[in-house]
């Protein structure tokens, strides 16, 4: 068994923050209930991937982070997960809103995450709507009003559906910006503005980014509080 200090060295993972917990460097370290290590035993997966490992033991204490790692790392059920383990400790009814929110610059990748949280959250019984654009509203909206415990959106189609009323944010207690870089390029820094206005300020909020720009620090800066930041390998500025 590895030392924190070691396991962090091993995988260039460097953390900033107060009190930092070790990361949970195998599944049955992480305190994750039954049906959710069923499923990642069933996907083949053998140990977390450093970001998890890391990033699980922070969001599960419900404090916000920024993590700095590149594509194929994991980060998807890095935070889905605490996701999973925040909504089984407030769920609200769903047809109230919902309580997960992720943010996501494509429908492609918007997509691939509805995928991972359908596939690891069923046992759980969590219902995920993807919402994005290129597509008509009409099934988008039609599921929306079946309720979901987690949304993911691309920015621009959920500020027009917020816009046409159509979905309130008041119940998110435990947001997600995915790729907040690569939303930042594509120019939705507006829109994620707008739709966090709509989001209460008490809640949790994650930031995932592979590069770590300035216009990334300073949305960081601006909508997350007191957040422990991990960094996964070498940062691109
Ligand atoms: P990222 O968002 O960092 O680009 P993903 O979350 O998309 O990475 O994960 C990349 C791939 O790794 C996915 O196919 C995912 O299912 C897989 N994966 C996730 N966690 C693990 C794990 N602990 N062990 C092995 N594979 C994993
Ligand atoms: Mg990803």
């Amino acid at each position: 068994i590895l030392s924190a200090e070691a396991y962090r060295r091993r995988h260039e993972i460097t953390v900033t923050g107060d009190e930092v917990p070790p990361p949970l460097t195998s599944f049955e370290d992480t305190g994750f209930p039954s049906e959710i290590l069923r499923e990642v035993h069933n996907a083949g997966f053998s140990a977390p991937t450093p970001i998890q490992a890391q990033s699980w033991p922070i969001a599960l204490q419900s404090r916000d982070i920024v993590a700095i790692a590149k594509t194929g790392s994991g980060k998807t059920l890095g935070y889905l997960i605490p996701g999973f383990m925040h909504l089984r400790r407030c769920r609200n009814d769903a047809q109230l809103g919902p309580t997960v929110l992720v943010l996501s610059p494509t429908r492609e990748l918007a997509t691939q995450i509805q995928d991972e949280a359908v596939k690891f959250g069923k046992s759980s019984r969590i219902s995920c709507t993807c919402l994005y654009g290129g597509a008509p509203k009409g099934p988008q909206l039609k599921e929306l009003d079946r309720g979901a415990d987690i949304v993911v959106a691309t920015p621009g189609r959920l500020n027009d559906i917020l816009e046409m009323r159509r979905i309130s944010l008041s119940q998110v207690s435990y947001l997600v910006l995915d790729e907040a870089d690569r939303m930042l390029d594509m120019g939705f820094e507006p829109q994620i503005r707008k739709i966090v206005k709509e989001v209460p300020a008490r809640r949790q909020t994650l930031m995932y980014t592979a590069t770590w720009p300035k216009e990334v620090r300073k949305i960081a800066a601006d909508l997350l509080v007191n957040p422990v930041q991990v960094n996964i390998g070498n940062v691109d500025e």
